[in-house]
């Protein structure tokens, strides 16, 4: 198998129950997908060494690549800075990725971590704006493929 065809994959979309709540959130696209192409489950949240469950956390006004850039934060609900995790957590996938030369990332989607293209707007009120979360915006940054399980 060419390498550069593994792609990394939110473990949650996988059926691993690591999202704040405990639950997976499995979905059966990536499920079908997973027969047939090599996806690589990665949790940056879990690799950041957060508890599961945790208190949910969202990008306060800001996206992905502004974490990235040190010009805006990660809460939690509670108000818990946790932008450092999150950036850890990030920068561990993109270890992975470049260790086993993946060149694409399918992320759940609206996700702080894993969210491509649009994610909440750190009100905790589901409301969304546009913007990737942490780890999708590092690894879009690195020229990597970011995708959500709506778009494949
Ligand atoms: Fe982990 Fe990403 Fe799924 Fe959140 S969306 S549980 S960070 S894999």
């Amino acid at each position: 198998m060419n390498k550069n065809q593994v792609t990394l994959c939110s473990a949650c979309l996988l059926g691993t129950p690591c999202a704040y709540d405990g639950k997976p959130r499995t979905n059966e696209k990536v499920i079908s997908l997973s027969k047939k192409e090599m996806l690589i489950p990665v949790c940056p949240e879990v690799l950041a060494n957060l508890l599961t469950p945790r208190v949910p956390a969202e990008i306060y006004h800001a996206g992905g690549i502004d974490i990235i850039n040190g010009k805006a934060h990660v809460y939690t609900k509670e108000r818990e800075d946790v932008t450092l995790p999150f950036l850890r957590g990030a920068y561990r996938v993109l270890g992975i990725a470049r260790s086993i030369e993946s060149v694409r990332f399918i992320g759940k989607s609206r996700s702080p971590s894993c969210g491509v293209g649009q994610i909440y707007d750190g009100t905790f009120t589901k409301t969304l704006r546009d913007g990737d979360g942490v780890t999708s915006a590092l690894l879009r940054s690195k020229g990597l493929t970011v995708l959500t399980e709506e778009n494949i």
